[in-house]
């Protein structure tokens, strides 16, 4: 079948839908057509020069992956804008612009450059001219096991990390799913059980990347064109930690070669540890196939750290730091500051940076202020148009969707669920509470706010809709 301006846009287009957010997709791709396709030249009409050069700025990377996918390395892409006619013309006029190195503007046509230049540059971590490759792990060897303080909140969490690192691949702990809220460790976690692998199994081939890093490596690696490489680099890997799960969420191109990694590793008795903001029941936009591999092992949870154990963390931190602090200072922030080990070290820090700069001496005052301080830093201000954004993304559709005349059942309810926060955490009125909510009158926001409030207390699902909700916006 011969290929055509539109089949290639097509084509391209799905691949770009996978790699970013929805909204993005919307702004700025569905607007664009495909006009032409000659040689391996595709023309694509896009609105105005300001979205080119928007698209250029954003997103030409993406396309060039897109268009090398389709057409190989020798695409084109040319641009066409529509422009708006000054003169009195009745027909619309184009201009074609180069895709790349602007300041070549005189030239109609410019190629993207899409040529591999290092094709010898496979293996993502590979310092080039080294034969004989050696993987860094990309550890960080302060988090340890010794400095990852035991309690009631992460013992499961810990000690399983203990039996893998013990037995890596050894154990039904595979895949083992570090998950939990922001700042509870997780990271640190997941390098404890690579530093002491590596310090036990010296030979063992480690490594420690992000999802999103790995995201950015697998594109690249398309836009390379060597995907099999980059497959071939992870399948020899014995213990892959990925930090950040969660990350894939709508990557289906990278969900994709994440499962076939994942499979090889599994099928030959290499440990993979996985961590996640979610439970696995609760990460949405994952693929089912994927979810149920991230079953197979443990899911261990690392939850909101008790007050022994905050004081625990911070007189440790103190120790190491080599800080003297008063205990009833400590207990202050330990009573303060209770879901987030990160804002807990943040405090620490900008405590015993205030005593030193100023040359005072840390009093219960200056931790008062500074937990003030830190508390309403972290604490944004909720506007209506935030809340409207997480519960729409909450419920994956997007603004538009939440705040459409629409009758359908889960759309209703969203929009009333962001009515019923955006009363209870703004203060403005019913009224504008509506007009900015799909333009509403007051009475639709009340009624909203009393079918909340009545779902809530008779309706199960719903009742963790507003507590999901709720932590969310509160976070
Ligand atoms: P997450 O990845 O879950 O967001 P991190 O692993 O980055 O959290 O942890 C945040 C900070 O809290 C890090 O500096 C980490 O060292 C510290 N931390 C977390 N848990 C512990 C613990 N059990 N003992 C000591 N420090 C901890
Ligand atoms: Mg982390």
């Amino acid at each position: 079948m011969s290929k055509t301006a539109e089949s290639v846009w097509e084509n391209c287009l799905s691949f770009i839908e996978d790699n970013i957010t929805s909204q993005a997709y919307k702004t700025w791709f569905e607007p664009i057509k495909a006009v032409k396709l000659s040689e391996n030249a595709l023309s694509i009409q896009v609105p105005s020069k300001f979205f080119y050069e928007w698209l250029e700025e954003h997103y030409v990377k993406l396309l060039k992956v897109a268009l090398t996918k389709e057409l190989g390395t020798t695409a084109k892409l040319v641009y066409i804008i529509k422009m708006e006619n000054t003169y009195g013309n009745k027909q619309p006029f184009t201009e074609r612009i180069p895709s790349s190195n602007r300041s070549q503007v005189k030239s109609q046509e410019v190629d993207v450059p899409l040529k591999n230049k290092s094709p010898e540059l496979k293996n993502p971590f590979v310092i080039p001219g080294i034969r004989n490759v050696k993987i860094e792990s990309q550890l960080n060897p302060s988090y340890n096991f010794e400095s990852f303080l035991e309690g009631e909140s992460n013992r499961l969490a810990r000690s399983a990390g203990l039996a893998v690192a013990n037995k890596p691949g050894g154990t039904s702990f595979n895949p083992l799913l570090i998950f939990g809220g922001v700042g509870l460790g997780k990271t640190h976690l997941a390098h404890a059980i690579g530093v002491e692998i590596k310090d036990k199994y010296p030979e063992k081939t480690v490594l420690y990347i992000s999802a999103e890093k790995f995201t950015q490596q697998y594109i690249e690696s398309v836009k390379k064109n060597n995907r099999n490489d980059f497959i071939h680099f992870y399948q020899i890997i014995d213990v892959l930690i990925v930090d950040d799960i969660q990350l894939l969420s709508g990557k289906a191109g990278t969900q994709d070669v994440f499962f076939h990694i994942f499979n090889h590793l599994h099928q030959n008795g290499k440990q993979v540890i996985l961590t996640s903001d979610k439970a696995p029941v609760d990460m949405i936009d994952i693929e089912q196939r994927l979810l149920s591999r991230f079953k197979w092992g443990l899911s261990a949870e690392l939850n909101h750290p008790d007050y022994d154990t905050r004081v625990a963390i911070i007189k440790n931190k103190l120790y190491r730091d080599g800080v003297d602090m008063p205990e009833d200072i400590i207990e202050f922030l330990a009573n303060n500051i209770k879901t987030n080990i990160r804002e807990l070290e943040g405090a620490i820090i900008s405590l015993i940076a205030h005593s030193s700069f100023n040359k005072r001496e840390i009093t219960i005052e200056l931790a008062k202020k500074i937990v003030d301080n830190y508390v309403k830093h972290t604490k944004r201000e909720v506007s209506i148009d935030y809340i409207q954004k997480v519960v729409s993304e909450y419920f994956q559709m997007d603004v538009d969707t939440l705040q459409s005349k629409t009758r359908k059942r889960h759309i209703v309810q969203a929009r009333q669920l962001a009515m019923f926060f955006a009363k209870k955490f703004t203060k403005a009125s019913l009224a504008s509470i509506g007009s900015q909510i799909g333009q509403r009158d007051h009475a639709t926001v009340l009624h909203a706010c009393k079918t909340v409030d009545n779902l809530s207390s008779t309706d199960k699902q719903f009742r963790k809709y507003v507590e999901d909700l709720n932590k969310k916006l509160t976070l």
